[in-house]
């Protein structure tokens, strides 16, 4: 079912939903059903796979040079999805980058989701590889998540690269795109930042899912601003709570999201990471609480591949 269906359906009662990684290269699936097992008491309608490009790694040879080595640290983001549908029954939504695929990979990708009974997808540009600094697409690749939506929509409307294929199958899937109330990091601002997530969703996405963020007021600032400019579809807030004091220089450095000061006092009065937990999940059942006041759609925690808070979170909201 598609992502839209799962919210007309709730009737305006908020539902609660996650995100996993795929496991480390080496690790089994078993990993992954653990980190979902506890969650599953809690209903979600669907929960998200993220996608993982590849690396780039510099070995150092016998004779002092350097052999660029490529490395896919965390793949099987189909296979996930597979086996989550299958075990769970609850839909699984594979997340798709322009980075490291051509339109072509895009086209096999979407058609093996098709052929798996997938009927949501996560559109995303990617980040930058970790050695370059700014985003460069495939040759034949898309530099932007607003092309990606526009390949799909494409297919749902049975338009397949190749022209010539005759009698071809349209695809049916809901697409769904990010949208950062503090900002994209590469944005130059907010409205221009909007301004390209509205080409997103006139592309054809349903649906958006947000950045983290520690101050409501953010999200609430951001919908009012989305809405101002014609956005009329869901908004996700996406929510993490804090779990270690390292976050509180990664996060902001990494995500451009800014901490709240009573939230970073309240982090470095802690002695160990277990009270950093408890610090996170007080602040994050205090941000679900008020956002499930305002009528959010769906409360989308990033779990990271550790369920412990999020579960600690959900007993208390749902
Ligand atoms: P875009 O929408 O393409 O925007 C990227 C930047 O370009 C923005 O600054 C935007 O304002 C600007 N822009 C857009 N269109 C244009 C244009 N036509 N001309 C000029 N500027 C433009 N990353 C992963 O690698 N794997 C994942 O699974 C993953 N999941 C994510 C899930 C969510 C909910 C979120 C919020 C992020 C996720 N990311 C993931 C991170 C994401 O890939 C990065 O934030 C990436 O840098 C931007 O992706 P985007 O889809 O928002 O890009």
């Amino acid at each position: 079912m598609k992502v839209t269906e799962h919210i007309e359906k709730a009737q305006g009662k908020t539902q609660f939903s996650f995100e996993i990684l795929p496991p480390l290269k080496g690790e089994t699936i078993q990993s992954i059903f653990d980190a979902i097992d506890p969650l599953m008491e809690f209903q979600p309608p669907f929960i998200d796979v993220t996608y993982h490009r590849e690396e780039y790694l510099y070995k150092e040879l016998e004779n002092g040079l350097l052999q660029k080595q490529v490395v896919r640290k965390r793949p099987g983001t189909v296979g996930i999805c597979a086996a989550i549908q299958n075990k769970y029954d609850v839909d699984a939504i594979p997340h798709i980058l322009c980075g490291g695929f051509t339109k072509e990979d895009t086209e096999n990708f979407l058609i093996d989701l098709g052929f798996l009974g997938i009927d949501n997808v996560m559109a995303l540009r990617g980040d930058a590889v970790k050695s370059e600094t700014y985003f460069s697409p495939e040759k034949e690749g898309h530099a932007y998540a607003s092309q990606l939506v526009g390949q799909i929509s494409n297919l749902n409307l049975g338009k397949y690269l190749d022209d010539a294929l005759e009698n071809s199958a349209p695809t049916d899937f809901c697409i769904g795109v990010a949208g950062y109330p503090e900002k994209h990091l590469e944005a130059p601002s907010m409205d221009s930042d909007i301004y390209f997530l509205k080409k997103k969703i006139a592309k054809g996405a349903a649906y958006i899912v947000t950045q983290m963020f520690f101050d409501n007021t953010k999200y609430f600032d951001f919908v009012e601003k989305c809405r101002k400019e014609g956005i009329t579809v869901p908004i996700i807030p996406g929510l993490k709570p804090l779990a270690t004091r390292k976050q509180l220089n990664l996060i902001p450095h990494r995500f451009n999201v800014d901490l709240p000061d009573d939230l970073i006092m309240e982090v470095l009065k802690c002695k160990d990471n277990e009270a950093v937990r408890d610090v996170g999940i007080e602040w994050c059942v205090e941000q679900s609480k008020e956002l499930i006041s305002k009528g959010v759609p769906v409360l989308h925690y990033y779990s990271m591949g550790k369920s412990e808070s999020i579960s600690a979170i959900a007993s208390r909201i749902f």
